[in-house]
């Protein structure tokens, strides 16, 4: 690190390395403080779905912002960071989502049953509504989270931020080894951000939840293209369905998008409903992806943060000088959020659409 950063970033998940990253390409010095491993708490595990399709269309093009930045990023750091096996949709849900995505140029088009066979061969047989969302695809997670992180350097710190407070005209950020002050913090935390913004007295509306996700092995040899897949028809049993593909197509990761809501204090008020839901997702595997073995290899059980207007919500809270986002499916917002955050800590003024009254991805 040449110079003391006058601008932090607390956590080193998928949304704190991409405002890093979009700090360090305007040649702004930073230091991130990450308590863990990078990019194991929310963001940790093998694959997610990068998909345009959204209700809000301001959401859609935040979406094609980042698609643009990860195509980008991923040629400068050498890594492919999406794979171009596309997002594929099957259910009603295509009948509302398709034209907004049509009317924002992306390229998505409506499928038959023969061509979804060929880019979602695990499929069982379906003719009903289904879409293709051509850049959409598998984010190759891990290869994303070592290639963020390399250019860091010495400038990501593993320690824990107990607190970060307004000094004067700057931001203090106490942390179990140091004490500095900066111009600007981003508070990028994931589940802890809530409470390091309640220390500032700022209450956001995060609801806490635990979520399951199952990965199962692919019968036979992996096939060339593997597409992503969201089930809204409720034809095989369930009506909210993802799956993405791990690197190589070997492997299928399966959950709900249903969550198991989380009290304050993080206790589960129903031990049993994470295990319902991995049980039911074995279930949905049985019936709707006879390319997969129905044994689960592999599970991530992990928190998620959900913001009150949908589940694609997001918003950035601003107080004495630090930046709080919040909200869910963020694998995908990501470099788009980083990007216009790193703006607003530089430039002092947030992109508009990320203040909590725009409600940025209602549904
Ligand atoms: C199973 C599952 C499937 C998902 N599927 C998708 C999908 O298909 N597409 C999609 O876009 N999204 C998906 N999501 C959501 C997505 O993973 C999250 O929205 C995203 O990872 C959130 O990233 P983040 O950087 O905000 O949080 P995190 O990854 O949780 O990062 C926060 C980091 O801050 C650190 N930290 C916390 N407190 C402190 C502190 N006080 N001091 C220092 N460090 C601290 C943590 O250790 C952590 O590393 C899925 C989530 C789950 C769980």
């Amino acid at each position: 690190m040449s110079e003391e950063p006058r601008v932090a970033v607390v956590g080193a998940g998928i949304v704190g390395l991409c405002t890093a990253y979009a700090l360090l390409e305007r040649g702004v010095e930073v230091r991130v403080y990450e308590q863990g491993v990078p990019g194991n708490g929310q963001s940790g595990g093998s694959s997610r779905i990068f998909r345009h399709a959204h209700d809000d269309p301001r959401l859609i093009a935040a979406t094609q912002e980042s698609r643009d930045l990860y195509d980008r990023w991923g040629q400068e750091l050498e890594v492919e960071m999406v794979s171009g096996d596309g997002a594929v949709a099957i259910g009603p849900a295509v009948e509302s989502k398709l034209p907004l995505l049509q009317e924002a140029g992306v390229a998505a088009r409506r499928i038959d049953a023969g061509e979804l066979a060929a880019v979602q061969p695990l499929l069982a047989p379906y003719d009903g509504p289904a879409m293709l969302d051509e850049r959409g695809g598998s984010i190759r997670t891990t290869a994303v989270v070592d290639a963020l992180v390399a250019p860091l350097g010495d400038r990501l710190v593993r320690d824990e931020v107990l607190s970060v407070r307004p000094v004067a005209d700057e931001v203090e950020v106490r942390s179990s080894g140091s004490t500095h002050r900066y111009d600007r913090v981003a508070v990028c935390a994931g589940r802890g951000t809530a409470h390091l913004a309640r220390t500032l007295g700022l209450a956001l509306p995060v609801q806490d939840g635990a979520h399951v996700r199952l990965t199962f092995a692919v019968r036979g040899e992996p096939p060339q293209r593997l597409a992503t897949l969201q089930d809204s028809s409720g034809v095989f049993g369930e009506t909210g369905v993802y799956a993405a593909a791990v690197p190589g197509n070997a492997e299928y990761a399966v959950g709900l998008s249903q969550t198991t809501r989380a009290r304050d204090d993080a206790s589960l008020p129903d031990p049993d409903e994470l295990a319902d839901l991995a049980g039911r997702a074995a279930a949905y595997v049985r019936r709707a992806l006879p390319g997969l073995d129905p044994e689960p290899v592999d599970v991530r059980h992990c928190w998620v943060t959900t913001l009150p207007w949908g589940e694609d919500g997001v918003g950035v809270w601003e107080r004495d000088g630090v930046l709080f986002p919040a909200g869910h499916n963020l694998w995908k917002q990501a470099p788009a959020l980083g990007t216009r955050m790193a703006g607003g800590l530089v430039a002092q003024t947030l992109h508009p659409d990320l203040h909590p009254s725009a409600r940025l991805g209602r549904g």
